[in-house]
């Protein structure tokens, strides 16, 4: 998606504004000489930004906007060092709540509905923000918060919730409860808005399945608002997000180059009318891909596909980027092999294999198998990999999901 005139010129207000802060941002603009932008070119030849840069920030680094502007603040924690604190003006939180509204509409909720919120109340975005939309939209909220699943349940039959707000592996032990308390004649659910995650079909599938509800992905980072900056239509074809408020390109997280549409990359985001601390080029590092042509449902806010991983995990094959989830994906795909794969990148002769190994049991042809696999592996991502199938149980067991991509031309 190319950045429009309008986008431009509200990059510019944001990087005024930024100037004028003095932020990590402002300074940087202000060092390589940049006052603003007036093409696309421009706008691609500004400087990302990082959850580093943001760190250093902390305290309040990144507040763009005057103190008597700023009527909240909110963190992301990181695994390491300090937390992320992004300052709101009043305008900021409402604008958020327009965006979640927005998206509670695009799944179908009305304000007849009864929204169960279950992810966290506090320095997080996470339930706030499901809250704000869902007052927004007018319909009825039980803030349940987290945890304490009795609670959960008894609130959810007397409440008669109609929609759960939660993460995918939540959704699934309430599934699970309700399945072996047999009260699912007492739930009234008719739809689900999960934060966005990779989450396997089958995951996917049992939720839906158990609590009979239509799933709905939800996407958001807290230095980007917090989740409702996109979310999924009834037609399951990727995430509309608010083009009005951002603006995404996906990038090769290697050359930092954009990408075409329909191709798999990094998001990044640029905030267009953010006050208390707006990002321009954010760097979130997962992973997804533009989703060209119209959805069905006739919603012309564009889409991006479920997030498929985060750019970490990338390995660059003959000069083609390659993720270990889209090879999984295709393993998933055959019934006949075990869970278990793993994946051995070498470099013969000048040329980069990628060599793939899989498990089944004795009553499979190897070798027919072996060339499906590789024939659809090469039909996603564009190569042939050399697949050799083995007996079930020969290869190692293990927990990490690292261990099972090995790179060979390295060591
Ligand atoms: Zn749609």
């Amino acid at each position: 998606m190319q950045i429009t005139d309008l986008q431009i010129q509200q990059v510019n207000s944001q990087i005024k504004a930024l100037v004028m802060a003095g932020s990590f941002y402002g300074k940087k603009l202000k060092e390589a000489g940049i006052s603003g932008i007036s093409s696309p070119e421009d706008f691609e030849s500004l400087p990302f930004s990082e959850k580093n840069d943001l760190r250093e920030a902390y305290p309040l680094g990144l507040m763009t906007a005057p103190e008597e502007k700023i009527v909240r603040i909110h963190s992301s924690s990181g695994t390491t060092g300090l937390p992320v604190i992004i300052p709101y003006t009043a305008k900021d939180v409402e604008d958020w709540a327009v965006m979640f509204r927005r998206c509670y509409e695009t799944a179908g909720i009305t304000n007849m509905d009864r929204i169960h919120i279950t992810p966290g109340y506090g320095l997080w975005t996470a339930g706030i923000g499901f809250q704000n939309g869902a007052e927004m939209l007018g319909a009825m909220t039980i803030p349940m918060g987290p945890g304490n699943t009795d609670k959960q349940l008894q609130m959810m039959m007397d409440m008669k919730s109609t929609v759960l707000c939660s993460t995918s592996s939540y959704a699934l032990l309430l599934a699970e409860e309700i399945a072996k308390r047999g009260i699912k004649d007492k739930i009234h659910l008719k739809k689900g808005v999960i934060g966005s995650e990779r989450w396997g079909e089958k995951m996917r599938q049992r939720i839906s399945d158990e609590l009979g509800i239509e799933l709905y992905d939800i996407y958001g980072l807290t230095e980007i608002y917090g989740p409702g900056i996109g979310i999924s239509c009834k037609y399951d074809v990727g995430m509309h997000y608010w083009d009005d408020y951002i603006y995404i390109e996906i990038i090769d997280p290697e050359t930092l180059k954009p990408v075409p549409d329909g191709e798999l990359g990094e998001i990044v985001i640029t905030t267009l009318v953010k006050e208390g601390a707006p990002l321009i080029r954010y760097r979130t590092h997962d992973l997804s891909r533009i989703i060209p042509g119209s959805c069905p449902c006739k919603n012309t806010f564009p889409r991006l596909d479920i997030i498929m991983g985060r750019t970490d995990d990338m390995i660059k094959i003959k000069g083609v980027n390659v993720f270990p989830s889209q090879i999984e994906e295709v393993l998933r795909e055959f019934p006949e092999v075990s869970s278990e794969y793993q994946i051995r990148i070498s470099h013969l002769d000048g040329r980069d294999t990628l060599r793939i190994y899989v498990e089944t049991n004795g009553t499979v042809d190897f070798m027919d198998l072996s060339r499906r696999i590789a024939g659809l592996v090469k039909s996603r991502i564009g190569f042939t990999p050399l697949v050799k199938v083995v007996e079930l149980g020969v290869l190692p067991r293990s927990e990490k999901k690292s261990k099972r991509v090995i790179d060979e031309r390295y060591n």
